[in-house]
């Protein structure tokens, strides 16, 4: 399946709530949930409409890819990964979402949304201990130090971001030091997760 390449606030009204794509535009009142909070489509401000219970498996499966902006066939392999360690399959699964470069780029506030962070670790902006790396998906693990390539380092762009998400609040299982050179010390647990996503409801919906 190809990446989406349609409107992104589309995909946050589908979900009735924000997903904070777009980044800035997100906390203005332009955010088009503020503005016209209905599904897309011929139909979608039709009220009353209830969800069968696989309608609501679905729909927060979706959501979750959309959040990390994952395609479905890397998210059922990240399924699978959770389902073979120990513990909760559905946190497992936040866990190694959260893990990625992208969303950890996105944590520490060097980009406003995970889509830019994408394009950066893209970009080969970043290294994790000390070698560039590009691939958005990569697994950060304990012990990782993920830092902006030298050459990166001095960019506008950058300096702006961090400015710009100072007040964003970095997930404790990261730790970034004045130099914006950040460790990951420990795996991000459920309660370091601050998205509004029902996990068990996608267990539920890949153990049918
Ligand atoms: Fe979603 Fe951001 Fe668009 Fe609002 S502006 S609908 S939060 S992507």
């Amino acid at each position: 399946m190809a990446r989406y390449t349609g409107a992104v606030c589309r995909l946050c009204r589908r979900e009735g709530q924000k997903l904070f794509l777009k980044g800035d535009r997100c906390y203005t009142d332009k955010c088009s949930i503020e503005r016209r909070g209905y599904a897309p489509g011929m139909h979608g401000n039709a009220r009353n409409k209830k969800l069968s219970e696989y309608g609501m498996q679905m729909r927060e499966k979706q959501k979750a890819k959309r959040y990390y902006g994952v395609l479905e066939k890397q998210f059922h392999e990240y399924f699978l990964m959770a389902n073979k360690k120990s513990g909760m399959t559905g946190e497992n699964l936040l866990s190694i979402l959260e893990t990625r470069l992208d969303n950890v780029v996105y944590r520490l506030g060097f980009a406003m949304s995970r889509a830019e962070a994408r394009q950066l670790v893209l970009h080969g902006h970043f290294t994790v201990n000390g070698r560039k790396v590009n691939i958005p998906s990569y697994l950060v693990k304990s012990g990782d130090v993920v830092a902006l390539k030298e050459g990166s380092r001095s960019l506008d762009k950058f300096k702006g971001s961090l400015e710009a998400n100072s007040s964003r609040v970095v997930p404790k299982w990261l730790e970034m030091d004045r130099d914006n050179v950040a460790k990951v010390i420990a795996e991000p647990a459920r309660e370091d997760i601050d998205l509004p996503i029902e996990e068990h409801l996608i267990v539920e919906l890949y153990s049918k």
